[in-house]
């Protein structure tokens, strides 16, 4: 007999958990099924393991740097790598208990363990357990794409989450990929003492970000010791005597990269491949993602999809914001959409890029009438002080409506400036109400009403 539940929600990522506790607290009888570690990717192998690890590669780069602010560390400065992945496993245990301990504490939630596969449009099932729900939730998340790169099957290579049981510093880790988690973990192990070089097909860095952002990233990266291949078209991979060897047919320089470690950072995939979607006849686009619409309602009736398996965000907030989107329309009459969000998001290198809206380039290509403003942080008095002057901000706006349209802060706390903007940009107030404001000095933020004083057209 089928165990009869109001809803079931298949994974325990970052719309899941809270999803769940919604309905029970609405009075519904929820089961939550989870295959793996609770809390998914954000809480084990994603956002807080890897932000905790780059707080310790900024620790040691302060330690390093002591001498310029007239300190004296007594001494060379050392990382102990158990230590690092010690206070990394432990911040992430935390998380993973707090999620595990909220679910099972829950009234009208049961957990499932196990790997849950539709069976119908109606029914899921976790090992020998058959569920049965009118309405169900799919949080499934994604997982580290290995694409199929010659040599691959001969050498050993870590992605995302194996590299987090590492307690030790790599010699050399040649990192393929140059995009967000790449250049994270470039970073971070430079830090602790390796040699890094990250090798990127594109012929530039975060290909999709302005070809300034992408430019002042690698100049951050490279100040700090970091080797940069791009362009690279031909990567392959073959043991060496060192370790690895990765051949980067670039079209100039060295033919191939030697190293000791390799990691892949080369994008994700949804994890909708053993979930028997084609039973309950739910909707996939060509890579993979489940079709939603503005309300994360997919091709089938009481079925919805939460998060990164269905290809409209890749990040917590966005995975935070369905289960906001799904809850409002479900429980509160609120119609709320996917539309209404603006993209925000950031790079979490040291310092910080943070994201709102659109790029320069597609401010352009949309045809509209922009007016740019830019500051380097070497003209920020605060990124001065704290001896931090490596990146700029930037912010484009709209000539004719006077609404911002998207920034850049790559810069000191610029992950947590960008939400001044980004807040007004949700107001859809003019850039003027900024530029008016009276801000505290010294600050980097103090500068965004000059910044939007000097507006250019491009
Ligand atoms: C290295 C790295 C760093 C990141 N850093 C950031 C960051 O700084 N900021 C940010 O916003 N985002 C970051 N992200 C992205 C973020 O982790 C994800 O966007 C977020 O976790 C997506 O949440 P989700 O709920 O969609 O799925 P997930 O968190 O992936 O959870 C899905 C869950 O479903 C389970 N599951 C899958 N299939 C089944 C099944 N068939 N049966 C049962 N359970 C199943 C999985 O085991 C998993 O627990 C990072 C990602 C990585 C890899």
């Amino acid at each position: 007999m089928p165990i009869r539940y109001d809803a079931i929600i298949i994974g325990t990522g970052q719309a899941g958990p809270a999803l769940a506790a919604r309905l029970s607290a609405a009075g519904r009888k929820v089961a939550i099924v989870e295959r793996g570690a609770i809390g998914g990717t954000c809480v084990n192998t994603g956002c807080i393991p890897t932000k905790t690890l780059v707080a310790s590669a900024a620790a040691a780069r302060a330690a390093r740097r002591a001498a310029e602010f007239g300190v004296s560390v007594g001494g060379p400065v050392t990382v102990d790598m158990k230590a690092v992945k010690a206070r990394k496993d432990s911040i992430s245990g935390e998380s993973r208990t707090g999620v595990e301990s909220m679910l099972r504490g829950l009234p009208n939630a049961t957990v499932h363990v196990g790997h849950a596969r539709f069976e119908s449009s109606r029914e899921v099932r976790v090992g020998g357990d058959l569920l049965t729900a009118e309405r169900i939730f799919v949080n499934v998340g994604g997982r580290a794409s290995t694409p199929p790169i010659p040599g691959l099957s001969d050498v050993a290579y870590w992605n995302n989450s194996s590299i987090m049981a590492v307690d030790f510093v790599p010699p050399h880790l040649v990192i393929v990929g140059g995009s967000y988690i790449g250049l994270e973990f470039a970073q971070m192990y430079r830090r602790f003492g390796s040699a890094v070089t990250v090798v990127e097909m594109a012929p530039r860095l975060i290909a999709r970000e302005d070809e300034d952002t992408s430019a002042a990233i690698r100049d951050i990266l490279e100040r700090e010791g970091i080797a940069v291949r791009t362009g690279a078209e031909c990567i392959a991979v073959a043991k060496s005597p060192s370790g690895v060897r990765v051949g980067v047919n670039c079209k100039a320089g060295d033919p191939s990269v030697e190293g000791t470690h390799l990691l892949l950072a080369v994008g994700r995939r949804p994890n909708t491949d053993d979930l028997g979607l084609e039973k309950a006849g739910v909707a996939l686009d060509a890579r993979g993602y489940i079709t939603v619409d503005d309300a994360l309602r997919t091709s089938v009736d009481g079925i919805w999809a939460l998060g990164d398996c269905n290809g409209r965000g890749a990040f917590t907030h966005t995975a935070y914001n369905d289960f906001e989107i799904v809850a409002a329309n479900l429980l509160d009459a609120d119609p709320r959409r996917i539309s209404d969000r603006i993209e925000a998001y950031a790079l979490f290198i040291d310092p910080p890029l943070g994201r709102a809206g659109m790029t320069e380039a597609a401010a352009r290509k949309s045809g509209r009438r922009i007016l740019v403003g830019t500051r380097p942080m070497a003209r920020i008095k605060r990124a001065v002080e704290k001896g931090d002057t490596l990146g700029f901000v930037k912010v484009v706006v709209d000539a004719d409506s006077k609404e911002i349209l998207g920034a850049a802060i790559l810069g000191v706390g610029g992950d947590e400036i960008i939400h001044s903007l980004l807040d007004v940009m949700y107001a859809r107030a003019p850039y003027t109400v900024i530029q008016r404001a009276m801000h505290i000095h010294p600050t980097v933020s103090e500068y965004l009403p000059t910044v939007l004083g000097d507006l250019r057209a491009p």
